[in-house]
């Protein structure tokens, strides 16, 4: 019966949640193409999961969990530490005890491949060991790294040419040899650890990755061909890589009609969120969010407060509050009654994908992490870039330079935990631009293109539906050897 034929998928993500909420909407994703899909966790991290996943039941979508342990105490960290979020103030000494406890996941990992014989292992890239742990049960074995095409073409440029290393000055401007656009970038906005020339825990892990990587059967992507159409081509047909395509993943929700939160419980009800988004004119509120790691300090959180009243734009503005930063002090005097009505703070976790999809939703102040980029993408938004650490300088030269869909608000400096202080004048300056004005309209006209395409993307036929496809194809026909 078709029972028999269905194919399984393992789904194996790093604990973050810029990680982990891709993948479940992946995992959702290749059940809707009838494939059965199991996502393997920890134990404090499976709730997050299995909300959105009781969910969409209902639409048939069944996923799996299965639970394997996370062995903090073996490797000296404190009890209950199962994921990675840099705002815990955690220095690299943490990092790498981390990264060793999930090292140690390998043999749990291959107790649950060798019982359950799935046709495939999606794991993250911050999981090398993952390919062997594969290759033990002739298990085909799939990368998620969780950024655009763009950015994983930037990085291997960046390896390969090192032009980084040949200019005289952190701020000296260098072209990213080979890529197509002439991409302008400093050695300021590149992760510290590209100029280091020691090796650590981390850097040998992300050697081992890349490593592996050529090992495996090829990466999956979260992105769309028409968004990137040139880096997609060169990253498979330059840097010789097999790759598939198969987003906005976060659109699958609109299939599922899953529209409640996706990764932790929101801080605000969702009904009265859209209920005050409802009352506002189309394209009249900036939407202001850092992702799920950013801790600003307070200073700079004032700064963002005054640059958004003085923009005289509508707001909803994400403060996360997990640092002490509780007593308001980041506050200006009088900021909430000055903007009552005007201006709706939340404090904690927004429904990101709800209010970036709402008609009175005219532009993102973003971070630029991949899955909000895209998000803001798929609900064709222009945006104020912000990048911090990670690859975000990088998914910021997408927007502002390729797709001209946003501007700069003018961070120079990589920063691993904190960034680059910007003042209240540039913000609100950056915010009037892409909300009102000719150049507004001109990124707003793009961006609703670009949002339409998305949508098409994932439909029957369109271009990551039909990737999808191909890769189930391919696995199927695989296993019928
Ligand atoms: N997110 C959310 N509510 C928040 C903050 C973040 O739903 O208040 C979601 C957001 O929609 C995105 C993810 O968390 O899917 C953040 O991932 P991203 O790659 O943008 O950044 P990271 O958190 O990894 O830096």
């Amino acid at each position: 019966g078709s029972e028999i034929l269905q194919l399984h998928i393992f789904f194996f993500p790093f604990m973050a949640h810029g990680h982990m909420i891709p993948t479940v909407d992946m995992a959702k994703l290749f059940a809707l193409h009838g494939v059965k899909t199991t996502i393997v966790t920890t134990p404090l991290n499976a709730p997050f999961f299995s909300k959105t996943i009781e969910r969409s039941k209902n639409s048939g979508v069944d996923v799996d969990i299965k639970i394997i342990k996370f062995p903090s105490a073996q490797v000296g960290l404190p009890e209950g530490f199962e994921s990675l979020e840099p705002s815990k103030g955690m220095g690299m000494d943490v990092i790498s005890k981390f990264f060793l406890a999930t090292s140690l996941l390998q043999e749990p990992l291959e107790q649950l491949l060798q019982e359950f014989k799935p046709d495939c292992l999606v794991a993250d890239m911050f999981f090398p060991w993952a390919t062997d742990a594969a290759k033990k049960f002739e298990i085909p074995r799939l990368v998620f790294h969780g950024t655009s095409f763009f950015s994983l073409c930037v990085t291997e440029c960046l390896r390969q040419y090192e032009p980084h290393k040949k200019v005289e000055s952190d701020d000296e401007p260098f072209v990213v040899p080979n890529l197509p656009g002439d991409i302008e970038l400093t050695r300021k906005k590149l992760p510290d650890f590209m100029m280091q020339e020691i090796e650590t825990d981390f850097t040998k892990m992300l050697k081992a990755s890349r490593e592996s990587e050529m090992k495996t059967n090829g990466v999956v992507v979260n992105s769309f061909y028409e968004l990137e159409a040139s880096y997609a081509d060169f990253y498979r047909n330059f840097l010789g890589r097999k790759a598939w395509h198969i987003g906005p993943v976060s659109l699958c929700n609109r299939r599922i009609e899953d529209k409640a939160e996706r990764g932790k419980k929101a801080s605000i009800d969702e009904h009265e969120c859209l209920k005050w988004l409802d009352s506002k004119k189309p394209n009249s509120v900036v939407y202001v969010c850092f992702g799920s790691t950013v801790n600003f300090t307070s200073a700079q959180l004032k700064e963002i407060a005054m640059g958004l009243e003085d923009s005289g734009q509508e707001f909803i503005w994400v403060v996360r509050l997990d640092k002490g930063n509780e007593e308001e002090e980041w506050l200006p005097e009088g900021f909430e009654e000055r903007t009552k009505g005007k201006g709706l703070i939340i404090r904690g976790w927004a429904p990101q994908v709800l209010i970036l999809e709402h008609p009175a939703v005219g532009g993102f102040v973003t971070h630029c992490g991949w899955n909000s980029t895209l998000e803001g993408v798929s609900a064709g938004v222009p945006m104020v870039t912000w990048p911090i650490a990670a690859e975000q300088f990088y998914n910021e030269k997408l927007v502002t330079d390729v797709l001209k869909i946003g501007v700069s608000v003018g961070v120079k400096r990589w920063v691993r935990v904190v960034g680059d202080f910007v003042n209240r004048d540039a913000v609100g300056k950056v915010v009037k631009v892409i909300m009102v004005g000719e150049k507004a309209e001109e990124m707003r006209s793009r961006a609703k293109a670009l949002g339409e395409m998305a949508k098409r993307a994932v439909e029957k036929d369109g271009s990551s539906y039909s990737d999808l496809n191909a890769l189930i194809q391919e696995l199927s026909q695989r296993r019928g050897r």
